[in-house]
């Protein structure tokens, strides 16, 4: 089911290799297999009939991380992006998932399993992990570097109506994902504390489900299908000035990729569209406020150094990469200090970092080397998967703490 008009793209390929220096993965693995390039060539042989669906050809796209940079850097404009989420259709219809993927596939599927899982997990960090101090890892990740999991679901303790502080100047829907639900209750608790203090009222549909990224970029479109009808049942309101996100990867999916999704199933596209065009990071939201900002005027003196990572989904998916460097320049007591890189993936990427543990650690340590290089002690970024990939590798003594941006924000807000 690879789409008629995404297939027309292969044959503007001029092998020119402009795509290759931005992989991270070739920057890695040094072979054609594994550059943008060569993967194009891979699938357009593929469609031609002169080479078939094996384990090999699954290794080398699945080894691709999705992060859009050659897309972006081709001059031919080639929807790499859109050419290999076609492939991974293919790979899944053909070979199926793995166990692993499809035990998560399920959990991500429903909400119920979701919070189970989730439970279980919790306790299986505090009373096993944390007190026996266990050194394995999961993929580069030690067990005791991974977040604990939140008490219930942040969601379902919020409400699903916060009134804004002050007089109202607006209203927006908070599409939490699953990382701030279960996970990052402190991000979600310092969205809601910026947004409000805005003056803005914050919507929290409590039956909002999993972006279902990981599934569909997996390649398991159709499988991905009734959560994303279901989200775009609940985000198509015409009441709410924006729909915000604080995860890069629910934001790209939103935005770009499940438009994307909807076209290549010959399925209508005008709901998502519609949806698409207002979702934004809650960066992009909090700027538009910037002069109104209740901020607390600190002292300069001995400021936290804090440089910023930018997500593959934010900057290249949403295409937001200075609002969350105007609210750090914003910070009195922040100064700021650019990486090297700081667009290139982290190599986290979800799962990715579980499934090709090699090209995920050479992917990171170049990321961790550039963030080392800067002396920051804090790295601040805009999605929770990235947090845990760096906050996972970033192990060394001196090393800097990883947050969202609008947690530095929260904090210095004036009472
Ligand atoms: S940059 Fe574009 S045209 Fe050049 S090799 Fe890569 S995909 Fe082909
Ligand atoms: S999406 Fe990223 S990892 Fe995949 S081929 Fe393109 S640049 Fe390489």
């Amino acid at each position: 089911m690879f789409a008629e008009a995404i297939k027309e793209d292969l044959y503007s390929c001029l092998k020119c290799a402009m795509c290759q220096p931005v992989c991270p993965t070739y920057r890695v693995m040094r072979m054609e297999r594994y550059a943008p390039r060569g993967r194009v060539q891979m699938v357009k042989k593929y469609l031609e009939g002169d080479l078939s669906i094996t384990k090999s050809l699954q290794e080398a796209l699945m080894s691709c991380i999705l992060c859009e940079a050659c897309a972006q850097a081709c001059p031919s404009g080639v929807r790499l992006d859109r050419v290999f989420e076609n492939m991974r259709m293919e790979l899944h219809e053909t070979l199926g998932p793995k166990f692993a993927k499809k035990a998560l596939f399920a959990a991500l599927q429903d909400p119920l399993l979701m919070r189970l899982g989730a439970g279980i997990a919790r306790v299986g960090s505090r009373m096993i992990v944390a007190p026996l101090n266990i050194e394995w890892k999961l993929g580069n990740i030690p067990l005791n570097r991974l977040p604990v999991f939140n008490r219930s679901s942040f969601r379902s303790r919020v409400g699903e109506i916060v009134p804004a502080k002050g007089a109202r100047v607006g209203r927006v829907l908070y599409f939490t994902g699953c990382a701030t639900d279960l996970i990052n209750e402190d991000v979600g608790r310092a969205v809601v504390k910026v947004l409000t203090s805005l003056g803005l009222e914050v919507l929290v549909p409590r039956d909002q489900v999993c972006c279902s990224v990981p599934i569909f970029l997996s390649g398991a479109r159709r499988e991905a299908l009734p959560n994303v009808q279901k989200n775009l049942d609940i985000l198509d309101r015409t009441d709410v000035d924006a729909i915000v996100v604080d995860c890069a990867t629910c934001g790209g999916g939103l935005k770009k990729a499940v438009p994307h999704l909807m076209e290549d199933l010959g399925l209508d596209t005008e709901k998502a569209h519609r949806v698409a065009s207002k979702i934004k990071d809650v960066s992009e939201v909090v700027v538009e406020y910037l002069e109104e900002l209740p901020i607390e005027r600190k002292t300069k003196e001995s400021p936290l150094t804090v440089t910023y990572h930018d997500p593959c989904h934010m900057v290249r998916s949403m295409k937001v990469s200075t609002p969350p460097r105007q609210l750090l320049a914003a910070m009195d007591d922040v100064r700021f200090v650019e990486m090297a890189g700081a667009d290139q993936c982290c190599g986290g990427a979800g799962s990715f970092q579980f499934e090709h543990v090699e090209i995920s650690a050479g992917v990171t340590s170049r990321k961790t080397a550039n963030i080392r290089a800067t002396g920051a002690q804090t790295v601040a970024t805009g999605c929770p998967g990235c947090r845990l990939t760096l906050t996972g590798n970033l192990l060394k003594t001196g090393d800097p703490t990883v947050v969202h941006t609008l947690q530095l924000l929260a904090e210095r807000l004036r009472a």
